[in-house]
C-alpha cells in the first residue's frame, strides 16, 4: 500500500520534458522542510491506495508520461514496485526526489530528477552526495536558487561533480516570486554556465497556488 496525496493530469512544468502532458502521482510525506517548499500539503494529507489502484488511476488518463513526486517519494517502500509496474505497462516514468535518500534501488529505466538543495533551502546539509556518483546518463540534476550564494553553491557542485558531462541536463530554477528569472539568466549568461534555466510552467499557466495542476 501507498499513501497518495493526489494523482492528476497536467502539463509537465519542469525538466527536459517541460510542456508535455503528464500524469503526476504525488506521494504523501517528506522528511525535509525546505524554506520555499510549494507542496507542504503533501506532508500529511493522503489516502491509502494499493499499487493496482494507483496503476488504474494513472491508466485512466491515457498518457505515456508519468511522474512520481511528493513530498519525498522514496520514503515509501512500495514506490519501488509501483515504478516497476508503471514501466511494465509501457509508461515513461520520471521520479522527482529531494536528493537526500539513496537512489540506488530505483529501477534503471526510470528518469530521475535529483534535487541538490542549496543553502537558502535550509536543508543543504542533508544531501546524500553518493547520489551524484550514481547518476545514469538520462538523469537530470536540479538546483532551486534563491540568491547569489545559492547560485555560487550550485556552480561549485556542478564543477566538482562534472555534472555537465555526467547528467542529461542541469536544471536551474529561481525561487518563485523571490529571485527574478532575469537576474538568474544574467548570472548564467555572464558565466557561460551550461545549465538549463527553467521556470515552473504550471505556475504561469495556472495561478501559482492552484493544486492538482
Ligand atoms: S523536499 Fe520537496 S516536498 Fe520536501 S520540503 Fe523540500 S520542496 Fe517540500
Amino acid at each position: 500500500m501507498l499513501t497518495i496525496n493526489e494523482i492528476f493530469f497536467s502539463i509537465q512544468g519542469e525538466s527536459t520534458r517541460a510542456g508535455l502532458p503528464c500524469v503526476f502521482v504525488r506521494l504523501t510525506a517528506c522528511d525535509l522542510r525546505c524554506s520555499w517548499c510549494d507542496t507542504p500539503y503533501a506532508f500529511h494529507e493522503g489516502q491509502k491506495m494499493s499499487i493496482d489502484e494507483v496503476a488504474a488511476a494513472v491508466a485512466r488518463h491515457q498518457c505515456p508520461l508519468v511522474e512520481i513526486t511528493g513530498g519525498e517519494p522514496l520514503l515509501q517502500e512500495d514506490v519501488y514496485p509501483l515504478m516497476e509496474r508503471l514501466l511494465s505497462e509501457g509508461h515513461t516514468v520520471m521520479l522527482e526526489t529531494g536528493g537526500h535518500r539513496p537512489i540506488d534501488r530505483v529501477p534503471a529505466a526510470v528518469l530521475k530528477i535529483i534535487d541538490v538543495k542549496c543553502p537558502a533551502s535550509g536543508e543543504a546539509n542533508k544531501h546524500d552526495w553518493r547520489n551524484l556518483d550514481r547518476l545514469a546518463p538520462h538523469d537530470e540534476v536540479k538546483f532551486v536558487v534563491q540568491d547569489r550564494a545559492d547560485y555560487e553553491y550550485a556552480k561549485d557542485v556542478i564543477a566538482r561533480y562534472d555534472l555537465a558531462n555526467r547528467a542529461a541536463a542541469i536544471l536551474m530554477s529561481p525561487v518563485h516570486d523571490v529571485l527574478h528569472p532575469r537576474t538568474l539568466s544574467e548570472w548564467v549568461l555572464t558565466d557561460h554556465l551550461s545549465v538549463r534555466l527553467q521556470i515552473q510552467l504550471h505556475k504561469i499557466i495556472w495561478d501559482p497556488g492552484t493544486r492538482g495542476v
